[in-house]
């Protein structure tokens, strides 16, 4: 039996010369409404090429999208929950923090804010929850609740595409009208991403209640997806002119941020309202102690940050997997309807420790190696380990406790489908219908306290596209592309 298929939008292949101009036009459309990035082969402050993205809209059954848009809120709120429960937290890492230098780095961090103190409750939760289809399931709205998506993971910082994933149905729209498929235009669903989490940054420059305040970017030094990030500074100076964004790097910061006696944190002649994080979150944003001495200095200010520290621990892959075990969910959702909902988005996730179950997985793992992920504790993409190489890697550290610092997930297949991958320089190629296969991501966002939500909604979507041999499918970092889903 091989892979279950899924129609393409519109009848395919596209005839040769109606695709030819297709392409040209959905480029220039592309580059020329935002959807862009500075290449990173090449990299040119000044200039910009058009983002990667599939020519045509990927569908995707609309019982589980909407059954992903209506679970948003309740994975937001157990991400919430999680944050704020240190003994969960501790006990999800420990074993991880034995020997994963950097996750440890930012436990300490987080153990030095409980002792020290912090002088906002508040967290703002900008949050991208990401899943796929599971071909193993029934398709087409037959399968009951929650059945056929499963969850890839929760991501709790830098959640990026709130611009990219609502421009790229827009692609979509244009090249379906230019096709003369107005009619099909219904299919594909509403996205107002970038304005719910600017909404969400907003809301809570309103809650720290200082007009001149600024919301801080804390950005790397190169940033490639720049589109994505200014649409963001773009859309909240939309909503409210009176807001200034200011963007530095934790390097910078190091040197222009202090705190004031009431713990005010000021970054040259401004103070900050909220600190909006979209680096970070990589070992490589932290090249010397001044970086952790600003992370820690912001953590301890006034400002409302997006996330704390505790919401950054919330969304490693080990606390995902201590999540999935029996009766954890119940602990954080009391409401059995919910635990149940999100235990079924699971799959299977597996501890590596050094214990009875941890034996189990390694075996698994080593005994069918193509049916599993393994899982550092890392972020961005091109971390994970697949198929053979999860011989290679787990072979060397199985007897050892460095194996901790991995998680191992089930293997998630899901359905293929035709379309037409568009990337700068790829020349004709573009006009070869390849298979791909798509990664959903629903944003959340949720504000509150340990004891309070006081803000909690699901914002947009966005979709990501890679070829189905691939084994993942980052968008910046050069594998994936653009899309957006057509509900069926
Ligand atoms: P990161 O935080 O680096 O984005 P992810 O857990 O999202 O880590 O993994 C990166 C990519 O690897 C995903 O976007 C997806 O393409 C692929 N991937 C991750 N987990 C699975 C899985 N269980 N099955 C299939 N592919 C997966
Ligand atoms: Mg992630
Ligand atoms: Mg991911």
């Amino acid at each position: 039996m091989g892979t279950p298929r899924l129609d393409t939008c519109v009848p395919m292949p596209i005839e040769q010369e109606e695709l030819e101009a297709l392409v040209d036009k959905a480029k220039d459309w592309a580059l020329m409404h935002g959807a862009g990035m500075r290449p990173m082969d090449a990299y040119d402050a000044d200039g910009m090429r058009f983002a990667p993205f599939v020519l045509l809209p990927s569908t995707f059954p609309k019982s589980e999208f909407d059954r992903a848009v209506q679970l948003q809120v309740v994975i937001n709120e157990l991400f919430h929950k999680v944050a704020h429960c240190h003994e969960f937290l501790l006990e999800s890492l420990r074993s991880t923090l034995e020997v994963d230098p950097f996750t440890a780095k930012l436990f300490n961090l987080y153990e030095t804010i409980r002792r020290e103190g912090t002088a906002q409750k508040l967290s703002l939760g900008l949050i991208r929850s990401d899943l796929m289809l599971e071909s193993g399931c029934p398709l087409l709205g037959k399968c009951s609740a929650y059945c056929c998506w499963k969850q890839v993971e929760v991501n709790t910082i830098a959640s990026g595409f709130g611009w990219l994933g609502p421009i790229s149905s827009g692609i979509h729209r244009y090249v379906l009208s230019e096709m003369g498929y107005q009619e099909k235009l219904k299919h594909l669903p509403d996205n107002n991403a970038l304005q719910g989490l600017c909404s969400g940054m907003l809301k809570a420059w309103e809650i720290y209640g200082q007009p001149k305040a600024v919301i801080l970017f804390v950005v790397e030094p190169v940033t490639y997806n720049i589109c994505d990030q200014r649409f963001h500074e773009f859309e909240i100076r939309r909503l409210n002119p009176s807001v200034k964004v200011v963007r530095k790097t934790l390097t910078q910061l190091a040197e222009q941020a202090r705190l004031e006696k009431d713990k005010r944190l000021i970054v040259g002649k401004d103070e900050v309202a909220v600190v909006y994080y979209r680096s970070g979150y990589k070992p490589d944003d932290y090249p010397s102690e001044i970086e952790w001495d600003a992370r820690l200095l912001i953590e301890k200010s006034r400002a409302i940050k997006c996330p704390t520290i505790q919401y950054h621990l919330a969304g490693t892959k080990k606390v995902q997997q201590a999540l999935a075990l029996p009766g954890v969910l119940e602990k954080f959702l009391p409401d059995a309807s919910k635990a149940g909902h999100v235990q079924k988005i699971f799959t299977g996730l597996y501890s590596l420790d050094m214990d009875e179950l941890g034996e189990k997985a390694v075996k698994m793992a080593l005994s069918e190696p193509e049916k599993f992920v393994l899982k550092p504790q890392r972020e961005g993409g091109g971390n994970n380990v697949y198929g053979k190489d999860i011989t290679d890697v787990l072979g060397k550290i199985q007897n050892s406790k460095e194996r901790s610092a991995y998680i191992l997930m089930d293997r998630i297949i899901p359905p293929v489908q035709l379309n037409y991958m568009l990337r700068p320089g790829r020349g004709n190629a573009m006009y070869e219908p390849v298979d791909v296969v798509s990664e959903l991501g629903i944003y959340g966002v949720v504000i509150g306290d340990e004891s309070t939500i006081i803000e909690n909604k699901q914002v947009g979507h966005m979709l990501r596209t890679k070829l189905a041999s691939a084994n993942e499918g980052g968008v910046a970092a050069g594998w994936g592309a653009l899309d957006s889903p057509y509900l069926f």
